[in-house]
């Protein structure tokens, strides 16, 4: 584990200068500096009330900043909402999916909303990609597990070939194995070069696939780490780290 170095701006693709923001007077992020680059996993750890999930409503363009800067590859998400969520795939802690349609459906029916043509094959492959048992791409979401739903979240993600992905808390609740599996696909979407901000209170995880961590408190970066090559995090030190800091 390593202080993490200055990044090129060429490859950020997840980026927030100076940003404060907050609710109705109150003000929550004070001064957040915070950007991912292309190919990279970013963990945000940080206590409850830190300002995690309000970092991601900033990427989402649901809060605008008072002061400073937020841009996904390049677009500001609050002056230009749309353009910018053309650019993400977001996966909340409870994937909203259509319970009443199959895989299948729900990857054709979203991906035609989202104005993207994709054929039965590319549906289909993405599913199978995302980790999906082929004798579930025909039934229905109501029956699947919260492993399952975020297998089909993922295909969606990698059908769209998004160059972003936001997540809250995605392993919340999964069995190690099914942890596992997911941060497999992770590591997949990864290489593909998607630019990866995972919100999480699992350190574990966090250990295991993130190339850097960073430190809320109180709506501030306090601090972030990088892992350096295969040199990866040890989960008794973020610990530690995650205690003295008061995150
Ligand atoms: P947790 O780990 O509990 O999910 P978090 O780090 O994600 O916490 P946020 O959800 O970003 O924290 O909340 C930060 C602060 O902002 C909290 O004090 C919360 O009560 C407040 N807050 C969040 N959403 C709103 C909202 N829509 N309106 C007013 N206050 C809000």
């Amino acid at each position: 584990m390593q202080s993490s170095p200055n990044t090129s701006a060429a490859t950020t693709v997840l980026d927030a200068r100076d940003v404060e923001a907050g609710y109705a007077g109150k003000t929550i992020l004070r001064g957040l500096n915070l950007h991912v680059r292309r190919g990279e996993i970013y963990a945000l750890l940080g206590a409850n009330g830190a300002g995690k999930t309000t970092t991601l409503s900033l990427f989402l363009g649901f809060l605008k900043p008072s002061a400073g800067t937020v841009l996904v590859n390049g677009v500001d998400p609050f002056g230009a909402p749309a353009d910018a969520r053309r650019q993400l795939a977001y996966i909340p802690e409870n994937v909203a999916l259509y319970e009443h349609l199959s895989a299948r459906e729900n990857l054709a029916y979203l991906l035609d909303l989202a104005r993207q043509h994709a054929d039965s094959r590319s549906i289909d492959g993405a599913l199978s990609a995302a980790g999906l048992q082929p004798e579930a791409f025909d039934r229905r979401l109501a029956g699947f597990s919260k492993g399952m739903r975020q297998k089909v979240a993922i295909a969606l993600a990698l059908a769209r070939q998004v160059p972003v992905l936001l997540l809250d808390e995605p392993t919340s609740g999964l069995d190690p194995q099914a942890t596992a599996e997911f941060n497999r696909l992770l590591n997949l979407l990864r290489e593909q070069g998607v630019a990866i901000l995972m919100v999480t209170h699992d350190l574990l995880s966090a250990a295991d696939v993130a190339d850097r961590i960073g430190f809320l408190n109180a709506g501030q970066l306090v601090e972030e780490v990088a892992a350096s090559g295969d040199d990866r995090f040890d989960v008794r030190t973020l610990h530690r780290r995650y205690t003295e800091l008061g995150a």
